[in-house]
């Protein structure tokens, strides 16, 4: 490999856009490449609510992606001020905590819920959740004065506005000389080669980062799909929140992140489909009815935006940092991909970077940097 090894990277959703800005600014050569133009909204990493909950997500994940999560959450702040600092914009992050409710008829949801973190928390995590009573919901979201008798805090977690993020990424990347084909459509990644329709690029590195797009590139043992997650994004000057907040109910959990400029991601559905089209009435009706529960004031919310996107997920819904036959692979980032992927991605580059690294089939095979 030269002094400045050029990696092609396949895929500029959140792991192929940090991934390529993380390798720029450690002097590599970067090519990126994306079917989609990149404000495409179609895309999981634009449609996510980019919620970073470590302590939350641990209901339905195990203790990869909490530490994961937990290293992800120092390694964010400072990656979203050196993006600042350099003069790509700004991106809204917020380390507020989550408040977890549930209306009276519910109350075993948010109970199970909270026995089931504390089971599933390590020790010395534990402190980072408490239960509130009506006058402690009150203080940490006023705008929930009196209507929810106990709830559940999360201390630590936070979010951030991913159309920022990935717009400041598209700017820092550009800035720093990455090279980036949009609208092309790549057919197979290969050791040290990305080959398209009608041109084939050579590379030292290759990196396959196209989320569901990279389907027939896993293997039958085991298969890379995708689940189908919608939300709404509403308007509502009339509603202030200060965290993520959390509605438990026996059927669907309803999220609502606030973003600047009075806007609420609403959230998620999580459908074992396929299905890429358009948010369908009845995930419309859940997703507003739960909102409107949650604040009647959001009645006069406009809608925005009603988006549908696949995560890709693989069995075990842990993401993944590996090489096979000499092209690395970073997937199956589920509904963990904000909260993750600093992590993945920094030790994914280091792997790229180090001395030496030949990412030939032999010497490939034998990383595994998570799963
Ligand atoms: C509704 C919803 C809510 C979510 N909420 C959260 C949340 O609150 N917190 C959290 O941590 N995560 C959340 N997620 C998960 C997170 O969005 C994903 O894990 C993450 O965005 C996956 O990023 P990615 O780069 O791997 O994939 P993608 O975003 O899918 O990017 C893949 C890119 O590859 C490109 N591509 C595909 N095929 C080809 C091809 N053949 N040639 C060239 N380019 C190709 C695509 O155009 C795309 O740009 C949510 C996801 C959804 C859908």
């Amino acid at each position: 490999m030269t002094s400045q090894p050029h990696i092609g990277i396949v895929g500029a959703g959140l792991a192929g856009r940090t991934l390529a800005w993380r390798l720029l600014r450690a002097g590599c050569r970067v090519t990126l490449f994306d079917a989609r133009p990149r404000d495409d909204l179609a895309t999981a990493s634009q449609t996510a609510a980019a919620m970073l909950s470590p302590l939350a997500e641990l209901a339905v994940s195990d203790e990869v992606v909490f530490a994961l999560g937990q290293r992800s959450m120092q390694l964010w702040p400072r990656w979203i001020d050196e993006l600042e600092t350099a003069g790509a914009g700004r991106v809204y992050f917020r380390r507020e905590g989550t408040l977890v409710v549930a209306h009276a008829p519910d109350q075993a949801s948010l109970e199970h819920f909270t026995r089931l973190l504390q089971h599933k928390l390590p020790a010395a995590s534990r402190a980072q959740i408490y239960t509130l009573d009506a006058a402690g919901v009150a203080r940490h979201e006023p705008a929930l004065a009196g209507r929810f008798g106990e709830g559940l805090f999360l201390d630590g977690e936070g979010q951030l506005a991913n159309d920022q993020l990935l717009a400041s990424l598209a700017r820092a990347i550009d800035a720093l000389g990455g090279q980036w084909y949009e609208g092309v459509a790549v057919e197979r990644v290969e050791a040290h080669r990305v080959v398209c329709k009608d041109q084939s690029h050579a590379v030292d590195v290759a990196v396959d980062a196209r989320g569901v797009g990279s389907h027939a590139q896993w293997p039958a043992g085991n298969p890379l799909r995708g689940v189908r997650g919608e939300v709404l994004r509403v308007e509502c000057a009339g509603v202030s929140l200060q965290r993520p907040v959390r509605l438990m109910h026996p059927r669907y959990q309803l999220y609502v992140a606030p973003r600047p400029d009075h806007q609420f991601v609403v959230g998620a559905t999580e459908l074992e489909s396929e299905d890429t089209g358009p948010v369908t009435v009845r995930s419309m009706l859940e997703l507003g009815s739960a909102l409107h529960s949650l604040h009647p004031g959001f009645g006069e919310a406009r809608v925005l935006r009603m988006s549908a996107a696949l995560r890709p997920a693989l069995d075990d819904h842990r993401p993944v940092v590996e090489a096979r036959s000499g092209v690395w692979h970073i997937n199956g980032l589920y509904r963990h991909g904000y909260l993750c992927a600093p992590a993945l991605v920094d030790d994914l580059a280091r792997h790229i970077l180090q001395p030496g690294h030949v990412p030939d089939a032999e010497r490939a095979e034998a990383h595994e940097v998570h799963s």
